[in-house]
Order: structure tokens, then sequence, then C-alpha cells
């Protein structure tokens, strides 16, 4: 049986969003016990468990209200919301903080070798990309007719394979592209990482842990600018 009483936050377990969110448990006073390769690490000092997951199932485990806080980019939050909501799930999420860091940009990539003249040449292309909804959504405000190839992975090299036409993926530096002879059109995306909690209300305890949380992250936050 799952304690109810400890404050349950979704961690990724391992890759870019890991680093930021333990250092910010860490600032804030949360000390842990983590055993490598354990789902759930247990705070020694506070009530708090971390379920340590990947981030793809972070917005679903906040939105289905199987833990109260999660850390997650915004791009994979909105992705999986739009993907709920249109299958008529639980898609609803209180936003806590945004963060200083996952900061990353989901755009639109063509082939070096393709002739582009803005957006309008993207008519009639199918994209790769591991973000479906907020690709659509875009070709919709933008009301251009393309297609959203879903790729869980291998996005940049789906041009080269014949699987699309263009890609649509997260860039930091643009490195990637670059190695993948892609250049970047259009940004459709701008992302942080986010604190978010769970619709509903909680146990006054859980939700006065939050508070103290909170006032901490913005302590933390603050000492940076
Ligand atoms: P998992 O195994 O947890 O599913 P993943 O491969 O999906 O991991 P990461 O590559 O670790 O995920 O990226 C997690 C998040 O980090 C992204 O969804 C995004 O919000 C953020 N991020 C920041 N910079 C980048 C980047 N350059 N490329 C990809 N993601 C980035
Ligand atoms: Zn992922």
């Amino acid at each position: 049986m799952t304690d109810n009483n400890r404050l349950r936050i979704a961690v990724q377990k391992s890759g870019r969003l890991c680093e930021g969110s333990m250092e910010l448990l860490k600032a804030i006073g949360v000390k842990l016990s983590i055993r490598d390769r354990l789902l759930i690490a247990h705070s020694t000092n506070l009530p708090i468990d971390l379920l340590r997951v990947r981030d793809d199932d972070i917005p679903g485990l906040v939105m289905d209200g199987v833990v109260d806080l999660g850390f997650i980019g915004e791009n994979e939050l909105e992705e999986k919301m739009l993907e709920r909501r249109a299958a008529d799930k639980q898609h609803q999420y209180d936003v806590l903080e945004r963060l200083d860091f996952g900061g990353c940009r989901l755009s639109i990539a063509v082939p070096n070798e393709m002739p582009y003249q803005g957006i309008a040449s993207l008519a009639g292309t199918k994209i790769a990309t591991t973000y479906p909804y907020l690709l659509e959504r875009y070709f919709r405000e933008q009301k251009i007719d393309a297609k959203a190839v879903m790729l869980n992975g291998s996005v940049e090299v789906a041009p080269r394979a014949g699987l699309a036409d263009a890609i649509c993926d997260l860039v930091s530096t643009g490195a990637t592209l670059e190695a993948n002879g892609l250049e970047e059109k259009e940004v459709i995306f701008r992302s942080k990482a986010v604190l978010i909690q769970r619709r509903g209300e909680l146990p006054q305890t859980k939700q006065q842990l939050i508070d103290k949380l909170l006032t901490r992250i913005n302590g933390v936050m603050q000492a940076k600018e």
C-alpha cells in the first residue's frame, strides 16, 4: 500500500531534467537517500516520496492524481495535455512555478537543399515529430495543410531516410540539426521546466508542506537573479 500522507513528487529518472530537479530539491532542504535504479526514493527529513520515472509519464501521473507534484518540461506537458483532452481524459493541472532550467525550443527544421520561402513552403509536406499535437495545433493556427508523422526516436534522420520532408524537434544549440544537414526555420514552442500540482483539494498538512516548499523555491530562484 502507498502511504497517502506523504507528499508524492514525480521527477525524471535520468535525462535533461534530472539534474535541475534534484539540485532544486536539495537547495530547498529535501534530503534524500537515493539508491540508483529504485523507482521510489524517500526523503529522510520530510514526509516526501520521489517517484523516479520517464518524463513522458509525469504529466499523466499528475493529471490522474497519482502524484501530487511533478517536475516536467512545458513541451511534454502541453503535448500530453492536448493528447489527453482529445481522448476525453483528465487533463487539468496547476503550474506552481516556471523554473530556470530545461530551456529549449520546439522548431521546424528542413533539409539544407529544400527551397524554403516561409511556412507556406510546408504546404503538402510530411513532418516527422514526437510532438504531433503541438505541431498540428501550429498547422491549424498558421492555416497550413501539412501532415505530422509521429516518430518516438531518430526524428532528425527521418528526411534522409525518406520518411518525411522535414522535422519538428527540440533544439537547444542546433548542433544536432547541423550534423544532420537540417536548418531551423520556425520556432513553434518555447519551453522550460515547470513544477506542477494535481487538481483538487489536498489534505491540509500536504498543502502546507507544498506552500513551504514553494516559498523556499522562490527564495532560491530570487537568490540566483
Ligand atoms: P526519458 O527517458 O525520461 O523519456 P527523454 O529522452 O524523453 O527522457 P530528455 O532528452 O532527457 O528526455 O529531455 C527531457 C526534457 O528536457 C525535454 O522534454 C525538454 O523539456 C528538456 N530539454 C532541454 N533541452 C533539450 C534539448 N536540447 N533536447 C531535448 N530536450 C531538451
Ligand atoms: Zn521522454
